[in-house]
């Protein structure tokens, strides 16, 4: 779970970067770093924090030339350290390369012992620095040559955007599981996993990066390769139902189109009569608009969020009650006491969050708390860049329907259906991963976590 973003030639590509980041900052808020390119010299900031604590007036200013590469890091695989934070750079047989992926490797570890075998010194422990590596060991010197030979090593997850000197690259596994887009800003080209960064930056959406492709972006023209087409893709269904923004369009299509169309899928398989609608803020409320249009049931704002959490505050030292939750979602006695409510989230994980909310608004008065899941049951960890616990801790891995309902302590819990959710996909069904779904992964995972992870 990752934003990656590029820019190219721009005469604030740093300050373009930054905010481009701003808006993927819900794809990871672990870490953010840019790094520049001026023709004759990289300048790379990262740090561990939001994009807001990383970056200041002054360190943008430091950042210059005119090739960013930005990327938020939310780690899937590697721990939280300042050393995995990207973007990685390397400088190699004296070009300068640095690389901002989003994505998973399922062959990263078998690269790594090939390449140390050759010599190589791994830095970090993220899979994403196996490309780096790759490209400076490729056989070919040209970089036509050497990026799509490196990438044609990689087996699995990846959203690239590459710095290769003063060159900007864009590249896309050839199952395209994770998104990334084209945009133009004036005379300058964009990159960027989402579009609502395009938005923000005042940027145009040309097209996506297809699935397969490598895209070489030069200060006065843009060059395409695509040397693996697949007859099918596997884009990631995860990205519409939770992780996206909605205002983003991601694989040509909204987000919050396609989340409000799973409410409505929900409705008809699930429609409880109940006196209000309510989402869990804000992952459920696309879906729950549609539930509640479909059903023509008043929608309310049953909890309402606190916006202004860091990432971390200072816990009183007398335990309170359910502080954590508390402080994010407060409910509203008001809209709840005495009403038969619905309330619509994306999805279950772990379970422990959905029963802390159906808790809260029982307790603010609520007299029947029914439950809606805008997709099918998570049965399967993710080995393509979603961050899912081990399937130990996948709670509808373990347990029936009936048994998380009691869990939660709702009076009904319906989660909806696999057909309901492809059929209410704005893409054919067969365009789609579902292995968090169905198990069925279109790439083999890892051989060494699999085992743990699958347990
Ligand atoms: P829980 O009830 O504890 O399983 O939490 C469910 C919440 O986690 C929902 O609000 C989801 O939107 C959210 N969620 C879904 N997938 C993820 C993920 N990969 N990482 C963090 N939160 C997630």
């Amino acid at each position: 779970m990752c934003g990656i973003f590029g820019i190219y030639p721009h005469k604030e590509a740093a300050k373009i970067t930054y905010l481009g980041l701003y808006a993927l900052q819900h794809r990871g808020e672990e870490s953010a770093g840019i790094i520049t390119y001026n023709g004759k010299k990289p300048h790379l900031h990262k740090a561990l924090g939001l994009v807001s604590d990383v970056f200041d007036e002054k360190n943008i200013k430091d950042l210059k030339g005119e090739l960013a590469v930005g990327h938020t890091r939310y780690s899937t695989t590697g721990s939280t350290t300042l050393k995995n934070a990207q973007p990685f750079y390397v400088k190699s047989k004296g070009s300068h390369i640095a690389i901002a992926h989003n994505g998973n490797l399922v062959n990263a570890s078998r690269l790594q012992r090939e390449l140390e075998d050759k010599g190589a010194l791994f830095q970090t422990t993220s899979d994403s620095e196996v490309i780096a590596h790759l490209i400076s060991h490729s056989p070919k010197k040209d970089y036509q040559e050497a990026i799509p030979w490196a990438l044609s090593q990689l087996e699995g997850a990846y959203s690239l955007v590459l710095m290769f000197n003063n060159i900007l690259i864009a590249a896309r596994d050839p199952l395209g599981f994770r998104p990334l887009c084209l945009g133009k800003s004036g005379a300058s080209y964009v990159l960027a996993s989402e579009t609502c960064a395009f938005d923000l930056i005042g940027a145009e959406y040309i097209r996506d990066i297809l699935p397969g492709e490598i895209v070489f972006i030069q200060k006065d023209r843009i060059d395409s390769q695509r040397p693996v087409i697949k007859k099918t893709c596997s884009f990631c269904i995860f990205e519409y139902i939770y992780f996206s923004r909605p205002d983003s369009s991601i694989f040509q299509q909204n987000v919050y189109s396609a989340r409000k169309k799973l409410g409505e899928a929900l409705a008809g398989e699930f429609p409880v009569k109940a006196d209000i609608v309510m989402p869990v803020p804000d992952s459920g409320t696309c879906a729950a608009l549609g539930y509640a249009q479909a059903l023509g049931i008043p929608y309310e704002m049953g909890m309402i969020r606190n916006h202004y959490i860091g990432r971390t505050f200072i816990q009183p030292h007398q335990a309170m009650r359910d502080f954590r939750v508390k402080i994010k979602l407060n409910p509203v006695k008001t809209v709840l006491e005495n009403k038969k409510v619905v309330i619509i989230e994306d999805s279950i994980v772990r379970g422990t969050t959905s029963r802390a909310r159906v808790k809260t608004i029982r307790e603010a008065g609520a007299k029947e708390v029914h439950m809606g899941i805008s997709c099918p049951p998570l049965v399967s960890p993710c080995f393509y860049g979603i961050d899912f616990p081990t399937k130990k801790e996948l709670i509808a891995a373990r347990h029936s329907v009936d048994w998380i309902r009691d869990f939660i302590g709702a009076d009904s819990l319906k989660y909806l259906s696999k057909e309901g959710m492809l059929n209410a996909m704005p893409l054919p069904k067969d365009k789609f991963c579902c292995a968090c779904f169905d198990g069925q992964y279109p790439l083999e995972p890892p051989k060494k976590i699999s085992k743990y992870i699958l347990e």
